[in-house]
């Protein structure tokens, strides 16, 4: 088993190979998981000092075309009233972005690829910019999109796109999504290419803890994630939502717990391999157990998104069971995550729109 202090050299040097990420996410034990923590979270101060960046998360829309075996909002899933939020509802989330210091929003919703919806989006984008004076960054995750869709909405403004790969397991990302054309491995692989060659600031992640997943197709994950030379990273335990088909076996899935620790030691090793990348700590952690997102932030996470969209929507963006939060206004939302952000020791991030160190770095290496 590799001891964290005996391995100090490796971690430094960035010298990890699959066995050595391999077997860091195979530690268990408390002591021995608290020390691969810590010394993620060591990293993280080291290269991106104790400010948490702060995204006001707005969840635009539950109107889906797909049908991801896993997601509470899959298309086939009658039993969810659909919404798209109007213009002034997304405006009021803005201003209270603006008026509370968030500094950056992410507009997430179902994916839609018609015209009309890449245009509403593209129209939205200028609003915001224009509504907060230039001041919040924009994070998009809207799904798979053409480029020419893209560059339009990088065009109209947003900086930054996050489209999780989901698993990097060919195999396993059939196991997931219904075998068609509109949910094909290679297209969101291109999609993830077209974001970076459109100059995004991209992210991606993975849901852990899905039926069938090894900690070998895991740690191909994280390379990935390296080879690909990823800005940020969003990813979280996978957990049931009981109207998917993915949830029909559930008694045969890793534990809740076992997922979540599986899920932290995701977050500390990318920490460790890519150490000056943006990681969130996601709602998903929270969902498991009540002190998530803190203990996501411990093992390394440097990003948190406030879930400020209204209550009446809030509930209907339902991917998995047991969401949290969903009765807390924006005011309670807003003060119970600065609360955990003190409480880990760190500060929050406020008015900065939040580039990571990585993305920095490499504009720098760019222009020199
Ligand atoms: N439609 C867009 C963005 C919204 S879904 C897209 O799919 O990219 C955002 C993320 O929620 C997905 O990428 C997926 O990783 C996560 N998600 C969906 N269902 C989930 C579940 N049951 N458990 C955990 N995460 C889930
Ligand atoms: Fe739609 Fe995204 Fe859910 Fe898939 S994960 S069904 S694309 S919202």
């Amino acid at each position: 088993m590799i001891s964290i202090k005996e391995n100090a050299d490796v971690i430094e040097m960035n010298r990890m190979t699959a066995d050595d990420v391999i077997e860091m996410l195979k530690i268990t034990g408390n002591h021995e998981m608290d020390m691969l923590f810590r010394k993620a979270n060591e990293i993280r101060h080291q290269y991106s000092g104790n400010r948490v960046f702060l995204r006001g998360l707005i969840e635009y829309s539950n109107i889906c075309s797909k049908n991801c075996y896993y997601c509470g909002i899959r298309e086939n899933n009658k039993s969810v009233f659909r919404y798209k939020m109007s213009v002034t509802d997304v405006l009021e989330a803005v201003w209270f972005a603006v008026k509370n210091n968030l500094g950056s929003v992410v507009i997430q919703s179902g994916e839609l690829t018609s015209s009309a919806n890449t245009e509403e989006i593209r129209k939205l984008i200028k609003q915001i910019k224009s509504f907060s004076g230039n001041k919040l960054a924009i994070t998009l995750s809207c799904g798979e999109q053409t480029e020419d869709t893209y560059i339009k909405w990088r065009d109209a403004g947003a900086e930054r796109y996050l489209l999780r790969i989901e698993t990097t397991d060919k195999k396993l990302f059939e196991n997931i999504h219904p075998k068609n054309s509109h949910h094909s491995f290679e297209k969101r692989l291109e999609a993830l290419n077209n974001l970076k060659k459109c100059g995004y600031q991209v992210g991606t992640g993975v849901m852990i803890g899905l039926p069938d997943q090894t900690v070998e197709s895991l740690a191909r994950d994280i390379l990935f994630m390296r080879d690909f030379d990823i800005d940020m990273c969003g990813m979280g335990p996978y957990i049931e939502h009981n109207c998917t088909p993915l949830a029909l076996n559930k008694s045969e899935n890793l534990k809740l717990e076992e997922r979540y620790n599986l899920a932290l030691k995701m977050i500390a090793v990318l920490r460790i391999v890519m150490k000056d990348v943006n990681i969130a700590s996601t709602t998903a952690f929270q969902a498991i157990n009540n002190m998530g997102k803190i203990n996501a932030l411990d093992a390394g996470a440097n990003v948190i998104m406030p879930n400020i969209t209204e209550c009446k929507y809030k509930s209907c963006y339902s991917l998995y069971n047991n969401k949290p939060g969903i009765e807390n206004s924006r005011e309670a939302e807003l003060k119970t995550t600065l609360d955990l952000i003190y409480s880990a020791s760190n500060v929050p991030g406020f008015n900065e729109s939040g580039d990571s160190v990585h993305f920095l770095n490499k504009i720098h290496a760019n222009i020199h």
